[in-house]
């Protein structure tokens, strides 16, 4: 089963993804924690993608569909994968169209100046990766791992509005595409990570 989270930045893409990888037999597939894994590793891909990636700006979409292409056809995909921050242009789409059947994609809905504060509250431990808010986690320690809380460089506010200006661009034609593939189902993502991940859950069971 392969399933696609889309959403703007900070509607809660990576902690609803993390919470769905648990409770179903999902791999969470996040193309920018790939990117940020290469830069931090400081590899070919790593080092072409880190001025965009800083700018808040779109890596190349070949070098995404290419890096989508490997990580999906390796054998802990088999199972399903959740692909969360991919596809985010028409090509992507059209490309993961033709490298895979895509199940159901699921719209996480959220306004723009939720977004904004969401965006500027939110802490990633630099260890594990796992993804925490102020409003519910004040301390500076990743309470999982121990390692520290950072925010990320692209979350800074001069990068954000470039991020949303992007995605509205670029990515929220893909709600239209998938609409009338019959594929998109849209969720409420403007409650607590509990009432999202319950709505999600409802439209899961509904599927089985
Ligand atoms: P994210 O963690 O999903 O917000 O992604 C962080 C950054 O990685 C984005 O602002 C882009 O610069 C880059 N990125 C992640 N996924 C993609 C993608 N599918 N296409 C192009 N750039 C991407």
């Amino acid at each position: 089963m392969i399933l696609v989270l889309l959403g703007a930045p900070g509607a809660g893409k990576g902690t609803l993804a993390a919470e769905m990888c648990s409770s179903f037999k999902l791999k969470h597939i996040s193309t920018g924690d790939m990117l940020r894994q290469n830069m931090r590793e400081e590899t070919a891909l790593g080092i072409k993608a880190r001025s965009f990636v800083d700018a808040g700006k779109l890596v190349p979409d070949a070098l995404i569909i290419e890096m989508v292409r490997e990580r999906i056809s390796m054998p802990d995909c088999k199972e399903g994968c959740l692909l969360d921050g991919f596809p985010r242009t028409a090509a992507q789409a059209e490309a993961l169209g033709a490298i895979a059947h895509v199940d159901m994609v699921l719209y996480l809905e959220v306004e723009t100046d939720a977004l904004v504060k969401r965006i500027s509250g939110r802490r990633v431990c630099e260890g594990c990766g796992a993804v925490y808010h102020i409003s519910w986690h004040d301390g500076d320690v990743c309470p999982k791992c121990g390692a520290k809380l950072l925010v990320r460089d692209d979350d800074k506010p001069e990068t954000v509005l470039r991020r949303i200006e992007v995605y509205n661009q670029n990515t929220e034609p893909l709600i239209g595409y998938y609409r009338e593939k019959g594929l998109l189902r849209t969720v409420d993502g403007s409650g607590t990570p509990e009432e999202v991940f319950a709505a999600v859950r409802g439209i899961m069971e509904k599927r089985v």
